[in-house]
């Protein structure tokens, strides 16, 4: 609170003090809950797609100015609709949250975990190469195999990883059509794998 405004709060008779208060609490809450509806995705507690698009920009602008390293995966869950045949909709559901949870505890603060589609998740990873992206894959890879829920309903996922070219020719389209291509690649390599493209 601004210490002007804090001043004239407390020459406040006590009463409507607690009351102005009571009111800025309830609108910081109002605030809070609106962020989190506006930028989050309901069902797996990621990042909405949105608002993963504004942090994209934003970290393509400092990969580009910084000349750091930036890397994508796109990440898709293999055979969802026939897990939703056998086990129906709402245990598809709890493995689409578990797999998000496992996804977000493998990553880093300063990674980005999105829910780009219905069954499929973009993980952004700031100062992050190809090769480190695809330690993070792999690692992600024996999360996904060693989790017990996962496991017990045969969930595996195929994955695209690229990197940023750092080169004005490269741009946010062409930095998602690689990791998609990618994706499309591991899919047809069998699934439950991830194919990287510099
Ligand atoms: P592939 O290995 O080629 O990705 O096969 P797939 O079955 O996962 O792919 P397909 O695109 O044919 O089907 C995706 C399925 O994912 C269909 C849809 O019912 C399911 N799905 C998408 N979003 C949700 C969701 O939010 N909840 C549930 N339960 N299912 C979803
Ligand atoms: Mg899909
Ligand atoms: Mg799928």
């Amino acid at each position: 609170m601004d210490k002007k405004f804090g001043d004239k709060l407390s020459a406040l008779d006590p009463r409507f003090r607690k009351k102005i208060q009571d009111l800025f609490e309830s609108m910081n809450e109002s605030v809070s809950m609106l962020y989190e509806v506006a930028t989050h995705d309901e069902k797996t507690g990621l990042y909405n797609n949105k608002f993963f698009e504004t942090l994209l920009d934003m970290e393509i602008e400092k990969a580009k100015r910084g000349k750091q390293k930036l890397s994508l995966i796109i990440i898709d869950i293999d055979f969802f609709k026939k897990i939703n045949d056998t086990y129906g909709h709402m245990k598809a559901d709890e493995l689409l949250k578990t797999l998000a949870d496992v996804t977000t505890k493998n990553a880093r603060k300063s990674d980005i975990v999105a829910r780009f589609g219905g069954e499929e998740f973009i993980i952004l990873l700031p100062e992050t190469g190809l090769e480190k992206a695809k330690r993070f894959s792999s690692k992600l890879r024996n999360l996904i195999h060693s989790d017990k829920i996962l496991k017990k309903h045969k969930v595996t996922v195929s994955g695209g990883i690229t990197q940023f070219r750092n080169k004005d020719s490269d741009n946010k389209k062409k930095f998602k059509e690689r990791a998609d291509k990618a994706l499309y690649e591991a899919k047809e390599n069998g699934r439950d794998n991830f194919v990287a493209v510099r």
